[in-house]
C-alpha cells in the first residue's frame, strides 16, 4: 500500500568558461570550455538534488551546501546528491524515477548518457531504466544557443510504501 507520493522539480544553470572541466552527471565531457560555479558545477546532480529536496518540501541545495562556504569550495557534487538522497531514506520515501532534461547547444552528450545513468544509479542506490537523461539545443536562441551556459531540469517522484 502505497502511503504518500510526492513529484518534485529543480531547475539549474551554469555559465561557460575557459579552463574548468566540464562535469555533468557526474562524468567529465572533454571540451573547449567548462562550467563555473563554486563546486564543480554538475548542473544536472545539482538539478536533481534540488528535485529530491523540492519533493520534500525542504527547500534547496543552497541551503544545504552554500556557494559561500570555502568547504564546498570545488566540491564533487556527487556528494551533495549521496547526503540529500540520505534526507529522501530518513523520511521514509524512495525514488520511483527522475526524468531529466539538459539545455546545451555543445557539446552533443548522447555520448556520455549512458555513464551518466549509471554514476547517478551507483549513486542513488537505483535500477538504471529508472533514470531518464535528456538532452536538446535551443536551435542557437538565447544564451544556451550562444552556448554561454547550460541548463539543467529534473523531475522526481518519491513514493512511501
Ligand atoms: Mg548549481
Amino acid at each position: 500500500m502505497i502511503k504518500d507520493i510526492r513529484i518534485g522539480n529543480g531547475i539549474d544553470v551554469h555559465r561557460f568558461v575557459e579552463g574548468r572541466k566540464l562535469i555533468l552527471g557526474g562524468v567529465e565531457i572533454p571540451h573547449t570550455h567548462g562550467l563555473l560555479g563554486h563546486s564543480d558545477a554538475d548542473a544536472l546532480l545539482h538539478a536533481i538534488s534540488d528535485a529530491l529536496l523540492g519533493a520534500l518540501a525542504l527547500g534547496d541545495i543552497g541551503k544545504y551546501f552554500p556557494d559561500d562556504d570555502m568547504k564546498f569550495k570545488d566540491a564533487d557534487s556527487k556528494q551533495f546528491l549521496l547526503e540529500i538522497n540520505k534526507l529522501v531514506a530518513d523520511k521514509g520515501f524512495k525514488i520511483q524515477n527522475i526524468d531529466t532534461t539538459l539545455l546545451l547547444q555543445k557539446p552533443k552528450i548522447s555520448p556520455y548518457v549512458d555513464k551518466m545513468k549509471e554514476v547517478i544509479a551507483n549513486l542513488l542506490q537505483l535500477e538504471k531504466d529508472r533514470i531518464s537523461i535528456k538532452a536538446t539545443t535551443t536551435e542557437k536562441l538565447g544564451y544556451i544557443g550562444r552556448e554561454e551556459g547550460v541548463i539543467a531540469e529534473a523531475t522526481v517522484l518519491l513514493v512511501k510504501f
